[in-house]
């Protein structure tokens, strides 16, 4: 949008203004002036008439033709006169007529006109009415005169409007503009950074006007956007940190969550009494061992162990010294087959297996026979064994067919069948 300065148009305003003022007051001024011309221009005539009427009165009664001449051109010739008309009746004839003005075509409607009739005194209480004199103004003169007071007029009226209109622009240049633009400015370098500085109108005397009034309420708006903003950083400070201390919160839960889940895992893989795989764990990982050393076409051998006559065990020493028993053949077995891949797991009662990834079956009777001495040599003491004073195993092996066996329940039926012959062969001993 452009730009239009409300100081240029409060003087184009004030300039409109006194010309229509100029106007109407140079209309009255000069037809005041006019009717002042008007009486002047009367009051000369009248004194130009009481000037000559006597000696005029006497050259017409004596006839004194040049000395009436001489004094009609005097009348005449004096400024304010236009035209005079000396009229002198005769009897019997018709009256003479003397005629003299200024300019050929001098009749004007407008200027004055002084009729007076002139009267001799041929000897004292006689009066004779000799002529009538008619003196009309000049009306040239009388214009030039208004001309002249009306050009003083406009002038001075001129003069005086610019001079109001110049002490207006410079008045609000002073007193408005230069707060307004400064207040713009101030507005338009405003930031969030910036708040707390006030705005400063420049002015020698601090005043309770609108400029004041807007100072004061912009200043107010700074102070209230100020806080508004401090408020609203000191929130979202508040609000980041509980975030911290939330994630903060959510990553020590999950981490005990996931330490909780961790020993679930191993509770629910592990059997509880001796801490070996149990039953569910070595379900998992029989038949990944099983699809291993078929697609690797590797030997896979498994033994299936039983502490014998370990219900006699119970009944002589106690469950709980039953349980301890169980422990240390567990802790036999951890001792016998800890290599990786290898795996012991606790399937019944007084059960065990053994998976052997990569032996064939002699060698898994070998290590079976190096289970039955470790154990023995324990020397763990069961008195109500028949085979031996210690507590001793019975062990069946088997060894992975892959042309027969598709599954691995088959395998272990096999070592369960072999398990069966070394309880029937006398137990404490290791059958294929
Ligand atoms: P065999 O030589 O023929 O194997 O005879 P056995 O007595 O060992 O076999 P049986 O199957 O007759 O008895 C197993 C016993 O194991 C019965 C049970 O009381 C005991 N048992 C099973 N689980 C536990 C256990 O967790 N703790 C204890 N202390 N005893 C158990
Ligand atoms: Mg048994
Ligand atoms: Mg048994």
């Amino acid at each position: 949008m452009k730009f239009s300065s409300l100081g240029r148009r409060l003087v184009m305003a004030t300039l409109l203004f006194c010309l229509l003022f100029t106007l109407a007051m140079v209309s009255l001024r000069t037809w005041i002036a006019w009717e002042s011309n008007l009486a002047d221009m009367n009051s000369e005539l009248v004194l130009i008439d009481q000037v000559f009427q006597n000696t005029l009165s006497h050259a017409i009664w004596e006839m004194d033709r040049e000395s009436l001449n001489k004094q009609l051109a005097s009348v005449a010739s004096a400024a304010p006169v236009g035209r005079v008309v000396l009229n002198i009746p005769r009897p019997g004839q018709s009256a003479e007529v003397i005629e003299l003005k200024k300019y050929a075509d001098a009749s004007s409607d407008k200027a004055p006109v002084l009729h007076r009739q002139l009267v001799a005194q041929p000897y004292a209480g006689a009066h004779e009415i000799v002529g009538e004199l008619t003196i009309e103004g000049d009306a040239n003169l009388l214009r030039e005169r208004l001309w002249g007071e009306a050009r003083g007029i406009v002038i001075t009226q001129v003069i005086q409007s610019l001079l109001l209109a110049g002490l207006i622009m410079t008045m609000f240049n002073r007193l408005v503009t230069v707060h307004v633009v400064h207040i713009a400015r101030h507005l338009g370098e405003l930031a969030p950074q910036s708040l707390g500085n006030h705005l400063r109108l420049h002015r020698s005397v601090r005043r309770q006007d609108e400029l004041g009034l807007l100072e004061f309420q912009v200043n107010e708006l700074q102070d209230n956007l100020h806080a508004h903003l401090e408020r609203q950083r000191s929130d979202e400070l508040a609000i980041a940190s509980s975030r911290d201390h939330l994630a903060e919160l959510v990553e020590a839960r999950t981490a005990q969550l996931k330490a909780a889940n961790q020993s679930l895992e191993a509770l629910s893989r592990h059997d509880a009494l001796t801490g070996l795989a149990n039953r569910r764990y070595f379900d998992e990982l029989k038949d990944v061992e099983f699809r291993r050393a078929m697609r690797h076409k590797t030997p896979l051998a498994v033994l299936m162990c039983d502490v014998d006559f370990f219900k006699f065990y119970n009944d002589t020493y106690g469950h709980m010294q039953g349980d301890e028993c169980l422990k240390q053949v567990a802790e036999t077995l951890r001792g016998v087959f800890g290599r990786s891949g290898e795996l012991a797991a606790r399937v019944g009662g007084e059960e065990f297996v053994v998976v052997l990834p990569n032996i064939n079956a002699e060698q898994a009777c070998n290590a079976a026979q190096r289970l039955c001495a470790s154990l023995a040599a324990r020397e763990l003491p069961h008195s109500g064994s028949t085979v031996s004073p210690f507590v001793t195993l019975s062990i069946g092996v088997a060894e992975l067919d892959p042309q027969t066996m598709d599954h691995f329940d088959q395998l272990l039926q096999r070592a369960d069948q072999a398990l069966y012959r070394a309880k029937s062969q006398g137990r404490n001993r290791v059958a294929l």
